[in-house]
């Protein structure tokens, strides 16, 4: 049996303010014939200023993805239907966007050669071919997607990743001058996104070294960008974009804890959204991280943050169930948190209370 993994990673990374306009240059050599490059760019983006920078040549087109929800497979099939039938062939897939955006471009990447739905490849190590070219450009930071070896969507079934070594991209462009203008209160659960990435992966059972060399990396920058600095400067740009890397690279190799598994329920099952969702479960874990919840809870009220309160105040029996079941299905990430054992400590009981308490 395999021992130790062995990751497949980004192929290219280019780092810099204004790199984004190298992206003609980048694009180029991958351009085959008249298939068209197919810009995945968050609708935010429509009308923006931003549209006139992407390279688009006469045969490329821009599809706008809508975020209001995160990524559906529902919403990758038709993506990867339309341009199938469009074109037949593409170049390949540029996602512009935060991590909603990249999850959506790598999987319509591989939905460009891999038959059937989405669906079908929720899981690990199911998608059998190569997609076509990928390229993740964030303008938002923290998630870490633009790194990870997974897209995360929710399907008819469960809220899970394609998790392949097929699914990181074959680029990706970091310019800190593209997150400059996300609102405040998004860039903190996202940025927070990170910096329970990194609590989670330090103070996990599975920490090694790999792991804690970017993940204390990472942390150290979430504390100066989110505790030390007076105001949001272009090196807070340039040191969350470079947080959000290094914490993906942390928990690549170890894994999440209990604030995502029991995030991933409130988002099953309320659809609440990744990076606030991790906030708000943040917010009471004193028990299982007391340093990162106190830490946490300074950053919330340096920068005024709302934490939203009383989600599952009125949840019904069948819904606390569903939550629970979502949760305790997520094993690495509670063996990770709370060892071996782990299924001792987080009963259902003790689970449910958390719950009641968000
Ligand atoms: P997001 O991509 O969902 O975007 C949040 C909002 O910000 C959207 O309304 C979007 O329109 C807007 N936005 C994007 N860029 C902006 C900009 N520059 N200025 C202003 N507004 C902007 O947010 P996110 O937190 O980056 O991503 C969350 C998603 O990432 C979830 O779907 C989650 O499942 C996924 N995720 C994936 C991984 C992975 O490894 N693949 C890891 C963590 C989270
Ligand atoms: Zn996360």
């Amino acid at each position: 049996m395999t021992q130790f993994r062995n990751f497949k990673m980004v192929d290219y990374v280019i780092y810099g303010r204004g790199s984004f306009s190298q992206l003609d240059e980048i694009l180029a050599p991958h351009r085959i014939n008249n298939a068209p490059m197919v810009f995945l760019v968050d609708h935010f983006f429509e009308n923006h200023p931003l549209l006139n920078r992407i390279p688009s040549k006469e045969n490329d087109r821009v599809i706008f993805a809508d975020t209001t929800l995160e990524p559906k497979t529902t919403q990758v099939d038709k993506i990867a239907a339309f341009l199938k039938e469009e074109y037949g062939k593409v170049s390949g897939i540029v996602g512009i966007g935060g991590g909603s955006t990249m999850d959506l471009a790598k999987a319509v990447s591989l939905m460009m050669t891999n038959e059937g739905s989405s669906a079908d490849y929720q899981g690990w190590d199911l998608v059998r071919k190569p997609g076509v070219y990928k390229v993740g450009i964030p303008t938002i930071s923290g998630t870490g997607a633009e790194v990870s070896r997974t897209c995360v969507l929710t399907g008819p079934e469960r809220k899970l990743g394609m998790n392949s070594d097929f699914t990181p991209f074959d680029q990706i462009v970091l310019d800190p001058e593209l997150i400059h203008n996300v609102p405040k209160n998004q860039r903190f659960y996202t940025g927070m996104d990170c910096y329970i990435h990194c609590i989670e992966s330090l103070q996990g059972t599975y920490i090694n070294e790999f792991s804690k060399s970017y993940g204390e990396k990472a942390l150290q920058l979430c504390q100066k960008v989110f505790l030390e600095k007076e105001i949001w400067d272009d090196e807070c740009d340039d040191q969350l974009m470079m947080a959000s890397y290094a914490g993906g690279m942390s928990i690549a190799y170890s894994q999440v804890g209990v604030a995502h598994a029991v995030s991933y329920g409130l988002a099953y099952v309320l659809g609440t959204k990744h990076g606030i969702g991790n906030c708000i479960v943040m917010d009471h874990l004193g028990e299982y991280y007391p340093q990162g919840t106190d830490e946490f809870k300074r950053m919330v009220d340096k920068h005024q943050i709302d934490i939203p309160k009383g989600l599952c105040k009125d949840l019904t029996e069948d819904q606390f169930d569903k939550m629970l079941n979502v949760s305790l299905s997520m094993k690495p990430l509670w063996e990770n948190a709370l060892g071996k054992d782990w299924a001792k400590v987080m009963t259902r009981e003790k689970l449910r209370a958390l719950y009641e308490k968000l």
